[in-house]
């Protein structure tokens, strides 16, 4: 998949032969193992040029033309031209593209709209909502007087009529939709009329889903959402780091909140990177990857139920679905911990009204993205669900079969090459 990237490693070993062979090993993990985790994949070798690029360098505090540092013309044209892809590809009325990360991204949106203590409501970090929306952990948590919703437990699915209610009694400022660990679409539209029926502004955070929504395999929050957040490094399959997006009525007040209000300097590196994930995610090959990406996760989802797992609410709609491992006697720590000694790797998670601590869960969340980019399909899907299945149920009678399928795959589907 894509071609050789750069030896940067090469190059940092001549000075700094400590950190070139811990990221030596790094790149072996990659080429060599199956990732599953749900928010990962695999970036381009122009993304990750850019990334390692003199850009680096400048600081450019301001947005384009209007910055408080001098020599900022060069970085001038690759920001407003990563800001008008962004605005292309996703159809809006304005983008900012400075946030170092999605939790960045949200912290602004929150500060741009809420005073502390003012009502904000989110998906419960438990039931696969994301830190940033109201965790106590989380600043947002901290600042804001939170009201959770969760998922349907009896489903596993969004209840928005349940959600509904609970807005008309809390009258929150902000709703946010969008979640870390959902495996159905999410209905943009429905969530706009709550919002709207209680006067609240409607942020979705399509983090996870970013480059479904780019490659028209799920529905766009941009016609409904006021303002839109995400990362710019899981489905859509560019650099690490944040954008926001939405209608121009909040572009100033969200600007703000971005730089001075959260951030300092933009790291213009990432932002040349982002500019070209955002081309490159508007191709007719990205179109492909996105629905290959879905489709790959709907046969390891068939799979998976066809070898005896549980998934929560039966299946998936997008690129990522949450096993329920009771019927198969094993917890998600150690169904994890099995799969990374066979060069599988996921992560645990919790599913709805979890007997298990948080450390612990009674499931894993499974996802396609990273393999789809290395060109994995259906086939190769079904032989994956079948080695987790084979962990599970009998973890040293079949490592060795298991690891030998996986070196197979990843030979066959080199990484870089
Ligand atoms: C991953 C994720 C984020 C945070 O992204 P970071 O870049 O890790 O800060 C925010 N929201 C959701 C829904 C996510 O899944």
């Amino acid at each position: 998949m894509f071609g050789k990237i750069l030896d940067s490693i090469g190059f940092v070993s001549s000075f700094d032969p400590e950190i070139s062979a811990m990221m030596d090993r790094e790149l072996k993990r990659q080429q060599d193992g199956l990732e599953l985790i749900a928010s990962e994949n695999l970036a381009s070798p122009a993304v990750i040029a850019a990334m390692g690029s003199i850009l680096t360098n400048k600081y450019a505090e301001g947005l384009p033309g209007k910055r408080y540092y001098g020599g900022c013309e060069f970085v001038d044209e690759i920001e407003s031209l990563c800001i008008q892809r962004a605005k292309d590809l996703f159809g809006a009325e304005f983008a900012n593209v400075q946030p170092h990360s999605g939790a960045q991204a949200n912290m602004a949106v929150q500060l741009a709209l809420l005073q502390p203590g003012d009502t904000m409501m989110g998906m419960s970090l438990a039931n696969g909502g994301h830190l940033s929306h109201g965790s106590p952990a989380n600043i947002s948590g901290k600042y804001y007087n939170v009201v959770s919703y969760d998922i349907n437990p009896e489903t596993g699915r969004l209840d928005y009529d349940q959600i509904r209610d609970m807005a008309k009694k809390c009258q929150p400022k902000l709703i946010i939709a969008g979640a870390s660990a959902y495996p159905r679409a999410i209905d943009f539209s429905i969530f706009a009329d709550i919002a709207h029926e209680v006067g609240a502004v409607l942020m979705v955070d399509m983090a996870h889903i970013a480059g479904l929504v780019a490659g028209g395999a799920h529905q766009s929050p941009i016609p409904y959402a006021d303002i839109v957040t995400t990362t710019t490094h899981k489905t859509l399959r560019g650099p690490r780091g944040g954008l926001i997006m939405g209608k121009e009525e909040y572009a100033k007040k969200i600007n703000s909140a971005v730089f001075p209000g959260t951030q300092g300097g933009p790291l213009e590196h990432v932002i040349a990177a982002k500019a070209i994930c955002l081309k490159e995610a508007n191709t007719d090959a990205f179109k492909t990857y996105a629905h290959n990406v879905v489709a790959n996760a709907k046969v390891m989802a068939q799979t998976l139920l066809e070898e005896g797992f549980d998934l929560v609410t039966g299946g998936t709609d997008n690129h990522l679905m949450l096993a329920d491992l009771r019927p198969m006697h094993i917890t998600g720590k150690e169904l994890q911990n099995r799969l990374d000694c066979n060069h599988i790797t996921l992560n645990k998670n919790a599913i709805p009204n979890d007997p298990e601590k948080p450390s612990v869960t009674s499931g894993v969340r499974i996802g396609t993205p990273a393999v789809t980019t290395r060109g994995l399909g259906q086939e190769e899907m079904k032989i994956i669900a079948k080695c987790i299945a084979m962990t599970a149920r009998d973890f040293e009678g079949t490592s060795e079969q298991v690891k030998a399928t996986v070196k197979e795959l990843c030979e066959k589907f080199p990484l870089y090459k």
